[in-house]
């Protein structure tokens, strides 16, 4: 066994163990592997034990890797899914509209209207989920909290995109009982956006460190890295 595919059967492992603690089903969290700054091989790897939905956060280094594994694809097995997880400047949206299967960071409608725009014809709309950020962290991209559901409204009516959800990445709690109030915040607001009328699915919170909290928020997907594909040599 190579050790990513152990990596993953433990993180496989921590995620069934927090829906059984949260009392849900293990099919209800959906596992992102970030595999930002890790190499071709190192995706290949672990799509050969099973994994098939990635995150990446550098757009140039992403689109080279997504051209460099298009062999990996059906009749040789399942499909990759690309995400998008890091910021997207106005100079990236053609790339991310034309490689990418998802996007998690938008926060702004300019953003959203040019990754519209620019979504080929031949691909499925793009799926998008809004940046929140909770806590105020002054260095994070991120939407306030009272500003996204006015822009959901928006973004939810443009034509080659297909609003999910809401993603978040709050500040490193102290403690698993602050994690899990920190991620209850954007869980609140998920619901209050789905109350209002959005048919969002996608809960996108959640990473190896604090992964067990946010399932006990209600997350529906994790973003995972360094717990599959070990410590980057490069800051995130
Ligand atoms: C790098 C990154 C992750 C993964 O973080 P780990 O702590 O390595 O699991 C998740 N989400 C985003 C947005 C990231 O940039």
């Amino acid at each position: 066994m190579t050790m990513i595919e152990t990596n993953l059967q433990t993180v496989r492992a921590r995620m069934a163990a927090a829906c059984r603690a949260a009392g849900r089903e293990t099919s209800e969290v959906t596992l992102l592997a970030v595999s930002k700054t890790f190499g071709p091989q190192a995706v290949a790897a672990a799509w050969a034990a099973g994994q098939t939905a990635f995150g990446e956060n550098y757009i140039q280094e992403a689109v080279q890797k997504i051209t460099q594994l298009r062999h990996l694809s059906p009749p040789s097995g399942p499909p990759l899914q690309w995400h998008c997880i890091g910021p997207v400047q106005s100079n990236k949206t053609r790339l991310v509209a034309q490689h990418f299967d998802w996007v998690h960071t938008v926060d702004r409608l300019k953003t959203a209207q040019r990754l519209s725009e620019q979504r080929p014809p031949d691909l499925a709309p793009l799926q998008v989920c809004l940046q929140v950020n909770v806590d105020g962290g002054a260095t994070k991209s991120g939407l306030r909290p009272q500003e996204a559901l006015a822009l959901a409204q928006q973004v939810a009516t443009l034509p080659r995109l297909r609003l999910r959800g809401v993603m978040s990445i709050p500040e490193p709690a102290p403690d698993f009982l602050a994690a899990c109030a920190l991620f209850a915040e954007v869980k609140a607001l998920f619901d209050a956006m789905n109350a209002a009328g959005l048919a969002l699915d996608t809960l996108s919170i959640g990473m190896s460190a604090d992964l067990e909290a946010a399932i006990q928020a209600g997350s529906t997907l994790v973003r995972v890295g360094t717990a599959i594909f070990g410590g980057r040599s490069r800051p995130a």
